[in-house]
């Protein structure tokens, strides 16, 4: 590592807080090295409140750029020269590429979701969609399916504080999207929840229920709504395999994906915007293994 670092070496970095844990230096550092860029990854840890002077330091430096994380998001958003369609529609930002001085703001997660989904061999684009949540990962998704052409999206959330980002979510793409047919429930009507999955060729958790340490739930309580041709995806990553997913597969439904590949599928669109190039993501899985 010593030796590739030079005079000349460009800086990237992921910004939040905690950062200790992450992955993404690993995984940028083995990129920069396997494509041979003169580029080093770093992660600060940077509270909502020091988001403006860490964006002076991205500019004075002339970092590359940036992957935000929580607390940040919202903050770096409102410190941005331009922001991608899907950023300026969520109000967050997970990606920051300095154009010659010019910052400018992406969200790679609701890519990562249509990437992945993609992977699997389904494209969004006209299809109906039930999607539940409304925090960070389920607008992200909500919003880029309804950019990439889905036909519809019925969101559900519990009756919390969530459910008025959710209204407003529906209320900008209506605006901004209006092919799209975006419609906000409650979670607690479940009959509802049971008409609109009936109609969906694909229903997502965009929610944390299911997550490890909670991994025996699920919002989904009634199996009988899983049928062999409804795509059901999890935003949830740990465990690979929710509760979720694995009642879904073992009702019939052919096709069931977990969140890991959404997280691989960010990360590779935003390398694609730092660098220009396609992430080596089988060489840096074999790195890993
Ligand atoms: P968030 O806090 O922004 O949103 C939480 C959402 O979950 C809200 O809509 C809330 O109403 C709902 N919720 C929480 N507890 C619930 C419960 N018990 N019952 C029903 N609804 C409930 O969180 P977030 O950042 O959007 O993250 C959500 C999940 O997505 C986490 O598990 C996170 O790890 C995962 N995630 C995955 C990726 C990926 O790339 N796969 C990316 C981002 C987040």
């Amino acid at each position: 590592m010593e030796q590739r670092i030079k005079g000349t070496t460009g800086l990237l970095a992921l910004i939040g807080s905690p950062v200790g844990h992450s992955g993404s230096p690993d995984m940028y550092n083995f990129c920069f090295r396997y494509h041979n860029l003169d580029y080093s990854y770093m992660a600060f840890d940077i509270k909502e409140d020091q988001v403006p002077a860490a964006l002076d330091a991205m500019r004075l430096f002339k970092m590359r750029g940036c992957n935000v994380t929580m607390p940040c998001k919202t903050a770096a958003a409102q410190n941005m020269d331009e922001l991608s369609p899907a950023a300026r529609i969520i109000g967050a930002v997970n990606t920051i590429v300095n154009e010659n001085g010019k910052l400018v703001g992406h969200m790679t997660d609701g890519i990562g979701f249509v990437g992945n989904l993609k992977d699997h061999g389904v494209d969004v684009k006209g299809k109906k969609m039930v999607v539940l949540g409304a925090g960070g990962a389920a607008t992200a998704i909500q919003v880029q399916c309804a950019l990439d052409k889905a036909a519809s999206i019925s969101i559900f959330n519990p009756n919390d504080p969530f459910l008025d980002r959710a209204k407003n979510t529906a209320a900008k793409l209506k605006a901004e999207v209006p092919d799209c047919d975006v419609q906000v429930f409650c979670l607690e009507d479940q009959d509802k929840l049971k008409e609109e999955i009936a109609k969906a060729d694909i229903l997502v958790n965009g929610t944390s229920a299911g997550m490890k340490p909670h991994e025996d739930f699920s919002l989904i309580t009634d199996k009988s709504v899983f049928r062999p041709d409804l795509i059901v995806c999890d935003v949830v990553y740990n465990p690979e395999e929710t509760k979720l997913l694995r009642e879904a597969r073992e009702a019939g439904c052919t096709k069931t994906i977990g969140g890991k590949g959404m997280l691989l599928w960010q990360g590779v669109a935003a390398y694609k915007l730092y660098t220009g190039m396609d992430m080596p993501v089988e060489e840096y899985k074999k790195y890993q293994a």
